[in-house]
């Protein structure tokens, strides 16, 4: 399998704080890679600087093409959807409306009419609350929400930020495996990072654990689960 995104080393500061250390990783094309870490290890900083949202160090290819010297605006043009911690979806606008805005690299009513019509596919349940205040929403609507308005992009990557994060486990346990539909019937290549390994473990071909800036351990996603000391540290059996 070819790689959508390679990584080659990625530096990155905030001030004098070195945050990421010169890190190295690839997403296969078409697979679920996932990145995981304790708090403040730098996976957040990781897809900041995959788009452009900070400055950084390192050679970062994305389908061949070098995107590391481009602006966010451009690298999301060619198809690297962001879906951020804390969903960033306008609360004041309806469902429907948010995902309006999400294709709005592409202002064509027709295809945003049918690509929408896609996501409600994928979310059902935002497809019964497509007039609702998007601020209405539970957290677990919020967050299918927020990943619905990445897919109006058609990204061809997706960066997705602790999907988990605050939900309850049943919820949680629900967006993985729409995530899971979303890259077998889309064949959308993803990038998750998480706090829940198991979770991400049990979606993912491939993982990598990072370190204070460093990544420490890298494999198949199911020998990384069976390994000793990652059960140990981020899997508690
Ligand atoms: P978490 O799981 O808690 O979100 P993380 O692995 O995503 O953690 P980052 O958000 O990448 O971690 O943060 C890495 C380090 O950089 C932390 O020490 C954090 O305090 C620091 N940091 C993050 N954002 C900023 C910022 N805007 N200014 C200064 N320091 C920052």
């Amino acid at each position: 399998m070819s790689n959508i995104l390679e990584v080659r080393g990625l530096e990155a500061s905030y001030g004098d704080l070195t945050v990421l250390r010169g890190i190295d990783f690839d997403i296969a094309d078409g697979g679920v890679t996932t990145l995981l870490g304790a708090n403040g290890a730098g996976k957040t900083t990781t897809l900041r600087a995959i788009c452009g949202m900070i400055r950084r160090k390192g050679e970062i290819t994305f389908e061949g093409k070098r995107i590391d010297r481009m602006s966010t605006e451009n690298i999301v043009r060619l198809g690297v959807a962001q879906v951020p911690e804390g969903r960033g979806t306008f609360t004041t606008l309806t469902v429907e409306e948010n995902l309006q805005l999400g294709a709005m690299t592409r202002p064509n009513d027709k295809s945003i009419h049918e690509d929408i019509e896609k996501s409600f596919h994928f979310f059902p349940r935002l497809k019964e609350r497509r007039t609702q205040q998007a601020g209405t929403l539970s957290g677990g609507e919020q967050q299918m929400l927020a990943i619905a308005r990445a897919l109006m992009l058609r990204p061809k990557l997706m960066l997705l930020d602790e999907p988990s994060f605050g939900l309850a486990p049943l919820i949680t346990k629900q967006i993985f495996e729409i995530l899971a539909d979303v890259k077998r019937e889309a064949g959308v290549s993803m990038l998750i990072v998480e706090q829940n390994a198991s979770l991400a473990l049990g979606i993912a071909d491939h993982a990598y654990l990072i370190e204070t800036g460093s990544i420490v351990m890298s494999g198949e996603a199911k020998a990384i689960r069976e390994d000793e000391s990652v059960r140990a540290s981020y899997l508690g059996y």
